[in-house]
């Protein structure tokens, strides 16, 4: 019962992501997703516990090298295009009632503002959550990035170099344009990473693609490198696109184990209003929040 409404779910949340362009996200559609509001009440009792667990130590570099991914990579041909492959962790492995919501900063032309809305909201609530940023997000907002990552509230993870969908034969994904070989994927791995390695003091887990998009030699490359490609399961905010009321009503409906996706990178977007209306309501219900860290082994 939970696996199909994870996967309807799944399907409707197959909106817009690229998020870091709002011309290019509108041109795309931006499906908005029409979950339906949960109608079961949530009564159990639940708990948040932020700021207890930081991103484990982890080897300093990655654990291939580019020229060890193209030799064992580079002639290998993709089967699969979307938000899944080998190794992509899609939700939490529990059915417990714990969420993990997740925001990317895709940085870039039109996508390097700063929702303090948002984690002003978050900060107050002290409800914990990982940031996916892009490395021309931390370049643009480098006082902002100093304070998320001093805060033990929040994961910081990477979420590219360069914002490109992860393919090793240059597909697409909202207009953008995806890497176009195992290098490729490997640099726009392994660039963030090592600003983030040298910033933090500590290498991120967690990795999503620019549009979240990958194919299946990407997603291994990615575990190869030794990190855990992320996706999700409910598209929180379509983008960037959706409405209050439709990041309230797709994010109330998430079900247990859920890795919502919104975006912080769009304060002029419905996303920090949708939020705080939602995040009340799932905490009234017995929901809790974590950063994949805390869930994730
Ligand atoms: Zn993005």
């Amino acid at each position: 019962m939970i696996v199909s409404r994870r996967a309807v779910l799944a399907v409707l949340a197959a909106g817009a992501l690229a998020g870091c362009d709002r011309p290019a996200t509108l041109a795309d559609g931006g499906r908005v997703a029409t979950a339906t509001p949960r109608t079961t009440p949530r009564t159990a009792a639940g708990s948040r516990t932020p700021g207890t667990v930081r991103p484990s130590a982890r080897p300093a570099a990655p654990a291939a090298t580019r020229a060890q991914v193209v030799a064992r990579y580079g002639h290998l041909r993709p089967h699969t295009w979307g938000f899944g492959g080998p190794g992509v962790v899609r939700e939490l492995p529990t059915s417990r009632r714990v969420i993990a919501l997740t925001f990317d900063a895709c940085g870039g032309p039109g996508g390097s503002g700063y929702d303090q809305a948002l984690i002003g909201f978050l900060r107050r609530r002290e409800v914990p959550a990982t940031l996916f940023l892009n490395s021309r997000w931390i370049d643009a907002n480098p006082a902002a990035f100093g304070r998320l990552a001093a805060e033990p509230l929040f994961e910081i993870a990477n979420h590219g170099t360069r914002h490109l969908p992860l393919s090793v034969t240059g597909r697409s994904a909202y207009g953008i344009g995806g890497t176009r070989n195992a290098g490729q994927v490997y640099d726009e791995v392994a660039t963030n990473q090592a600003k983030l390695r040298r910033l933090l003091g500590v290498p991120p887990r967690f990795f999503r693609a620019g549009t979240a998009y990958c194919d299946d030699v990407a997603a291994r490359i990615v575990t190869a490198m030794g990190d855990r490609l992320v996706s999700f399961s409910v598209n929180g905010d379509g983008g960037a696109t959706f409405t209050p009321g439709q990041v309230r009503s797709t994010v109330t409906s998430a079900p247990g184990g859920s890795i919502v996706i919104g975006h912080m990178n769009h304060p002029e977007s419905g996303t920090a209003q949708g939020m705080a209306a939602a995040v009340p309501e799932l905490l009234a219900s017995g929901y809790r929040f974590v950063r994949l860290s805390d869930e994730l082994r």
